[in-house]
Formats: structure tokens, sequence, C-alpha cells
């Protein structure tokens, strides 16, 4: 068994006066396979102090020295990609062909964008006839992670706070603690001064918390459940600090008539359940044109009894289990819910699943007759459940997509390309997919409403570690 400790100006160390520990389970197996040493207020402050003297020399380099060392960053990911695959399939069951394909090929992605995007910024120029604009890094930044996407979320946020000249306090989700210290030991070896990158674990109600309201912090970014999202910013708000907020959703999946049906229908299905619906942007909420409601509905039936679950280790496009415990408690209540409500059963349902009583699997499941103010179309579910709504015409799919407090993305299936865009263009979501289009590491990745603030890959991700300055006079 590993003990994970923490990182601290340079060095991996044990937290000073805390005894904690806590347990890292495999969700497939239900095993423990590490321990992590939780961190405390004093932890906390050694992390963020430590931070605040490297930020002293570290945010007035050149990026072009930083660029130097972001790049063997990437070299020393790439080298270590499959230790990196592993860690994520062993810490939150994503299958090990999705950990390859997508969740670790996020990191050298992200990294990869931000550096694009950071060649192509006037770091310092002229604006109007006396001033000058300085592009400069924020500070300290305290970086909060979930465990769903975890490279995902520590490379969209270490690269654009390293690129800018940040200095970094990344407290990781407690339950997916193996890849971050993956990360960590990348960092280290890629030589980056003592205390720029600095990591403590530790669960959000305690460190969390005593990193977004610590006085020496400049800048928070969050990612993770809008509740504790809210939380987060009430914390920073006494002291000032920028907040960024990567929140929640319940993203709608518009079903045109005229679409090809079959192969929409079946991308959406998949898609919901892609990762076990672990997914902040997940198509979750089906909303149909009436005319082909019963077909969309046969249609996602048939899909779903040709999905598998298995286990996360074995190659296959096998479904692994859900993180945990808490989580697959979470979903079984919420499928329970969907039934009490009145909502039909076309797919799946509550219990485990034949053949899987070890492991946190849940059945993929489908209803059918969903309202959009049933539970299951307004909570996010977080597991590989899916609704399908009916809708009558364009203005309602549109009313029906936009009546919820999220507004993180939006898929919309049709063959009318005007159409299309007059619901692109209406839809209240920060990223909109058109007949399945995915999304480029260089677009801006973030939400509307309650779906959180700020904006993070590639140039716009950018943007939120970066301070600007004018200097006006004689300064050029
Ligand atoms: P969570 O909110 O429980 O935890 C996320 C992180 O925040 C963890 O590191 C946790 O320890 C920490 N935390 C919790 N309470 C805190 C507090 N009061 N102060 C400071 N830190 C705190 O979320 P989760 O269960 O780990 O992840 C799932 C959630 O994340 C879902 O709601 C999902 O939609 C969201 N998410 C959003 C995006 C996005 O980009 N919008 C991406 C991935 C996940």
């Amino acid at each position: 068994m590993t003990l994970l400790k923490s990182y601290i100006d340079g060095r991996w160390v044990l937290p000073v006066s805390g005894q904690g520990r806590m347990d890292v389970i495999n969700p497939a197996t239900e095993d423990t396979v590490a321990e992590i040493a939780i961190c405390e207020a004093d932890d906390v402050d050694l992390a963020v102090m430590a931070a605040r003297r490297a930020f002293a020399d570290f945010g007035l380099t050149s990026y072009a020295e930083r660029k130097v060392l972001l790049q063997k960053l990437i070299a020393i990911f790439e080298r270590r990609y499959d230790e990196m695959v592993k860690a994520i399939t062993t810490e939150m069951g994503a299958p090990i062909d999705l950990s390859h394909s997508s969740q670790a090929a996020c990191g050298p992605g992200h990294l990869d964008a931000t550096l694009q995007a950071a060649d192509a910024l006037d770091w310092e120029r002229k604006m109007g006839s006396s001033a000058n604009l300085i592009l400069e890094p924020v500070g300290v930044c305290v970086l909060i992670t979930p465990w769903n996407w975890p490279i995902n979320q520590l490379a969209a946020k270490i690269g654009p706070a390293l690129t800018a000249g940040c200095t970094i306090v990344l407290k990781p989700s407690e339950v997916s603690p193996l890849s971050p210290q993956l990360f960590a030991e990348f960092i280290d070896e890629a030589g980056f001064p003592a205390g720029v990158f600095n990591m403590v674990h530790g669960t959000g109600a305690s460190v969390g918390n005593d990193l977004t309201s610590h006085p020496e912090v400049d800048m928070v970014s969050f990612t993770g459940s809008t509740k504790a999202g809210i939380m987060v910013a009430k914390s920073a708000a006494d002291t000032v600090k920028r907040v960024s907020q990567e929140l929640g959703g319940k993203s709608p999946n518009i079903i045109f008539a005229d679409s090809d049906l079959e192969a929409a229908v079946e991308r959406g299905v998949r898609h919901c359940f892609n990762n076990s619906g672990q997914s902040c942007n997940a198509p979750t909420r089906m909303l149909v044109e009436a005319s082909v409601y019963e077909r969309v509905v046969q249609i996602a039936a048939k899909v779903a009894a040709t999905v598998t679950l298995g286990d996360p280790m074995q190659p296959g496009p096998h479904l692994g289990p859900v993180v945990s415990k808490v989580q697959f408690d979470k979903i079984q209540h919420l499928i329970q819910v969907g039934i009490d409500e009145g909502a039909r059963v076309v797919a799946g349902g509550v219990g485990k699943p034949a053949g899987f009583e070890r492991g946190y699997y849940v059945k993929p499941t489908i209803f059918a007759d969903v309202t959009n103010q049933m539970t299951i179309a307004r909570e996010e579910v977080f597991g590989p459940v899916l609704c399908l709504i009916p809708f009558a015409d364009v203005d309602e799919a549109i009313a029906i997509a936009n009546d919820t407090p999220y507004g993180l993305a939006a898929y919309v299936q049709c063959a009318d390309k005007d159409k299309a865009r007059y619901v692109a263009r209406r839809i209240r979501a920060g990223s909109v997919h058109l007949n399945g289009a995915g999304q480029d590491y260089c677009s801006p990745f973030g939400g509307f409403k309650q779906s959180g603030n700020g904006r993070e890959w590639g140039e716009f991700g950018l943007h939120d570690f970066i301070e600007y300055k004018s200097v006006n006079g004689f300064y050029a």
C-alpha cells in the first residue's frame, strides 16, 4: 500500500500535525489501493506561503522561460503516459481504452493548446498614444478539482496557470488522488523552481475551505458541483479573490425529426453513458420531436441493450463502474425517484446488474415519458441515466432546453442547417454541438447560469489567469 504525501516547496512531505488518513478505493473491486495523508490548516499555510515566496521570482520570468519548462512537462507526460492511464482507471473506474484515448490524452492536449494560445498572445503592447498594456500573472492560485475527468481538469488549470506565471496550490479530489500524484511527479521532474507548484491532500470541507479563505491566495479556480462552487465563492469573497467556477450541468440533446434518427439517437445514448455518465457536459436530457418520439424510444432501448459492463482494466467498449459507493447510492436513489414520479423505464432500473455484485456498477438506464419538471430531468444524476422528453415544435424544444438552472452544453441533431443555427443562437449554454461535433482543445469550455463563471481551455483559459496592467507614460 502506498501512502500519498503532499508536495510542498519542492518536497514530498507528511502533514506537520494531522494524523488523518483516507483510503483510496478501486471502484471496480472495492479494494483499498492506497492511502492519502490528510492535511490540516498548518499544511495549507506552508503550501500557500511557499507559493507566495516562489511567485516573487516566477511571476517575473518571461513566457519564453516558462515555455521551456512546460515543454519538458509535456515530454515527461508522454513518456509516462501508460502509468497515467492505469492510475486513472484504478482510481475512478474509467475503462482502460477511454483512459487511454481521452482521459489521459487531455493532459498533453490541454498543455499543448495552452502553449499554442500563449505563442499568439501579445504579452506587452502599446495602447493608444501613451499607454503600455502588460499581461501579468494573477498571483498565487488555488486549484480545486473533481474526480470524474481528473487529468482533464488538472491540465486545463495547471497548464494556463504556469504558462501565465502564476504559482499554485492544488487540492485534487480526495477520491482520485493517484493521477494528481503522478502529475505532481512530472512537474517535479520538469524542474519547476521549489514552491511554484504545491499539492495538498484533504477533503473539501476542511482543506478546501482553508485554501479558499486564505488571505495570501489571489485566485481560486474550482471545478466540481454547483453546491460546493457556491461555498467556494462565498469563502473567497471576504478577501476579494478572483474565482472561476466550472460546475454542474443537465445538458439537452435536441433530436429533430429530420435528423438521421438511428445515428443521432445511438450517438446520444452512447455519449450520455460514456464514462458511466460521469461527465459534466453529458447529454442527459434527450428532447425528441413528438412525431418521432415512440420510434426514438425504441431505438434508444435497442442501443441500451447492446451496452455492456465490464472490468475497466480490460480493453473493449464496455462501461466501467461509477466512482464510489456514495455515487452508486445517489444514482440508485434518483432512479427510484424517477420511477416513483411516473417515468417509464425502457432500459435498466434500480439494483446491481447481474454478475456485478462486487464493484459500483450501475445498470445503464433510460426513462421515457419524462417531463422536464421531474426530479430526474432537473437534478444532475451523474450516472448512466438518460431521460427522453417529447416536444411539439422548435420553440418548445428551445424553451425546454433552457428550462434548467444549468447552462454548460447543448446538442442539436437536425438536417436543416438554418434550423440548427436558429436553435444554437437561442440556447443559453457555453457550448453547442451540432450533429455530433466534438470540442477542440482550443475552444472555450465553461458554463452559463449555474454551470459556472469563466472559461477554460486554450486562449480563454489562459486569460482567466492573467491580470491586465496599464503602464502610462515613458515606459516603452
Ligand atoms: P464536488 O463538488 O463534491 O468536489 C469537487 C472538489 O471540490 C473536490 O476536490 C472536493 O474536495 C472539493 N470541495 C468540496 N466542497 C468544498 C468546499 N466547501 N470548499 C472547497 N473545496 C470543496 O464534486 P465531485 O463530486 O468531485 O465532481 C462532480 C461534480 O463536478 C459534478 O457536479 C460535475 O458536473 C462537476 N464537474 C464540472 C465540470 C465543468 O467543467 N463544468 C467538469 C467536471 C465536473
